[in-house]
This record gives structure tokens, C-alpha cells and sequence, in this order.
């Protein structure tokens, strides 16, 4: 066999990401070719520069390009309601539906005993260093209605109980639904009616 050539290479890394199979890959590989000015060399000038700097908000976990994320940055974000999260993917979600104006803490994960997760693995005593340094009045349990995130909510409450207002998004997320395939007038909607818990 042949050796592979670095277009192979290309394609095989191309068809790990998520939605795109080995065909898939093969016509973007194709495309980005073709359109090397315009498209590849910029993606692969764009996809270095990621490489070499991002890394997690030592505040929230969000990804960021330094040590602390735009959100954590940006002074005319709300102080004082935090808005906790599984996941990255689930911030991102959470603002494309542009709803929610204070900040966000991104646990990383669930709890999950089957795969050794306790709360150290997650972000959770940030969380409380947290609400002691930022002076919290709120925080929104948005984690998934899965089992193990509907766990860690519990889990997150007793421990924050009588410390802060916890409140929960509303029902309306779909048992099982994660964030990110919610559309923004679901999370806006679910948001507006959380509950206090
Ligand atoms: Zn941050």
C-alpha cells in the first residue's frame, strides 16, 4: 500500500469531528482545496492560532483564548446571578438565545459514579469559592434533564442550601433534551419561568 500522502492525512482528521464521516470529509477536503486562498489557508492560519492559545477561563471554564473568558471580562454583564452549566456547548447555547445578561460557570461535566466523576472532577468547589469572592444572590441550576444532570442539580443544591437563591430552568425542557438542541425561544422561555428551588 501506498503511503499516505498529507490530503489522506487531512481527511482522516477531518472525519473524526462531529457530523462529518469519511465522505463528508472527502468533499470539504476537496472544497478546501480548491478554495485554498480564500478558505484553507486562513482556516489553517485560524486553526494554529487556537491551537497555540486556547485553553479554559480560569474563572468560569468557559473556553477562552487567555486566562480569563470575554464573558468573565466584560463589565456590563450582571454580577451576582451565576448561571451553571454541563457544559461549553451548553454556555454557547444559553447565549445564542441572548436571554441571560449575568455569568456563567461551567461545571465540566455531570456527576456520575459509574465513571469515577465525584465533585472535585468538576468545577464545583470553584463554585463556591465563588459565591463568597463574587457576592451571589442567584444561582440558575441549567443543567440537562439526563439523570446524571438532573443529580449533580440535586447534589449542587443541598450543598449551596441557605447560602444563595437556587432557582431551575422551567419545565419545557424535553426530558433528555440537552441545550444545545434547544432553539433560542425554548431557553429564553424556560429561563423567564425558572423556579426557585
Ligand atoms: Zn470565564
Amino acid at each position: 500500500m501506498a503511503d499516505k500522502t498529507p490530503i489522506d492525512t487531512l481527511i482522516d482528521l477531518m472525519a473524526r469531528l462531529p457530523g462529518l464521516g469519511p465522505r463528508s470529509a472527502r468533499r470539504a477536503v476537496l472544497h478546501l482545496i480548491r478554495k485554498r486562498g480564500q478558505l484553507l489557508a486562513p482556516l489553517a492560519e485560524a486553526m494554529a492560532e487556537v491551537a497555540a492559545t486556547a485553553r479554559e477561563c480560569l474563572n468560569c471554564g468557559n473556553v477562552a483564548s487567555g486566562d480569563i473568558c470575554p464573558i468573565c471580562a466584560d463589565i456590563k454583564r450582571e454580577n451576582g446571578i451565576l448561571c451553571v452549566v454541563e457544559d461549553v456547548a451548553d454556555l454557547w447555547a444559553m447565549e445564542r438565545s441572548g436571554v441571560f445578561r449575568g455569568r456563567y460557570h461551567v461545571l465540566g461535566g455531570t456527576l456520575s459514579a459509574l465513571d469515577g466523576i465525584g465533585p472535585d472532577e468538576l468545577r464545583i468547589p470553584r463554585l463556591k469559592d465563588r459565591l463568597a469572592t463574587e457576592r451571589v444572590s442567584e444561582v440558575i441550576l441549567a443543567l440537562n434533564a439526563t439523570i446524571d444532570g438532573q443529580t449533580t442539580a440535586h447534589y449542587i443544591a443541598d450543598e449551596l442550601d441557605g447560602r444563595v437563591t437556587l432557582s431551575s430552568l422551567a419545565q419545557g425542557v424535553p426530558i433528555g433534551g440537552e441545550l444545545d438542541y434547544l432553539d433560542d425561544g425554548t431557553i429564553t422561555a424556560a429561563l423567564n419561568a425558572r423556579k426557585q428551588i
